[in-house]
């Protein structure tokens, strides 16, 4: 079982391909998993690839270089330019920047000017590479900005608008996008794995900003207000210890994957198999 075996070598090169991900559970593998276990599985296999837009991501990645270093920003225009520039006209024999990027350049100014973003981003070392056993499994994270001597992480977030409501179907009611995308989780993961890695435990903190015009930040702490453990954090260690296993066993083949049946790749894979009551469809 590949969860037991030292793992491979994180790099920056190998961070993000399935070879390490068979190896190292992630965030984001570990809530593709939560979404849909069939999807998760068809991905990770490179059996089947969502038809998403990247352009979002693109966003999200053309942001987070700039901050990281000139060299990374040049690195990341150079290597994306298709998808950055229109195509070339007569009249504009370069192309231009699309409206996307032209608006991720408004989100790169805004917190340039912000001099409490700068003060907490800016010294931190960036995208650093960690890893640790939680129960028994590997598990890999990357830092957008680390001050080990301070004793906190950043995390640079791009949304569409901070104060938007996301239908939570558990809780049936509107909750903020941090509770949608599960970023208490995710922090308690990075705080976790920078405790492992380095011996120091850190604060979590996120800055959010927002491609409205004109964008909209936030800084984000998670510490509760009588100083005690961050918030939920425990709470959320708990889910992912909970849920884990099955998940590694279903990457070995070990326990069978489920279709939540509503994705993209289950309605790709779908085939009739009888009828449901009209007064029973799920919503
Ligand atoms: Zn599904």
């Amino acid at each position: 079982m590949a969860a037991s075996n030292e793992p491979i070598k994180l790099t920056p090169e190998n961070y993000y391909s399935h070879e390490t991900d068979w190896q190292y559970m992630s965030f984001s593998l570990f809530k593709d998993f939560e979404q849909c276990e069939a999807r998760a599985l068809a991905k990770l296999k490179e059996d089947w690839k969502p038809k998403s837009n990247p352009t979002p991501l693109l966003v999200g990645n053309y942001v987070h270089s700039y901050f990281e270093s000139m060299k990374s920003h040049g690195d990341f225009i150079e290597a994306n330019k298709k998808a950055l520039m229109t195509k070339p006209t007569k009249t504009n024999p370069q192309g231009h920047l699309r409206a996307e990027f032209k608006i991720a350049n408004q989100l790169v100014q805004c917190l340039q000017e912000d001099d409490m973003f700068k003060y907490f981003y800016g010294p931190g070392d960036k995208e650093v590479i960690v890893t640790g056993k939680i129960d028994g499994y590997w598990w890999k994270g990357k830092i957008d900005s680390l001050c080990l001597d301070k004793g906190y992480f950043c995390d640079l977030k791009t949304v569409d608008d901070i104060h938007k409501g996301h239908w939570n179907a558990e809780e049936h009611r509107y909750v903020p996008f941090i509770q949608d995308r599960e970023y208490n989780l995710q922090m308690a993961i990075y705080r976790e794995l920078i405790k492992q890695t380095f011996n120091i435990d850190c604060q979590p903190f996120i800055f959010a900003v927002s491609k409205q015009t004109p964008p909209d930040k936030e800084a984000i702490d998670f510490s509760n207000p009588d100083g005690t453990d961050a918030y939920q954090m425990q709470e959320q260690m708990d889910k992912l210890k909970e849920l884990q296993s099955h998940f590694w066993k279903v990457m070995t083949g070990e326990e069978k994957p489920e279709y939540c049946g509503k994705c993209d790749y289950c309605r790709e894979t779908k085939m009739l198999n009888g009828f449901v009551h009209a007064s029973e469809i799920e919503v």
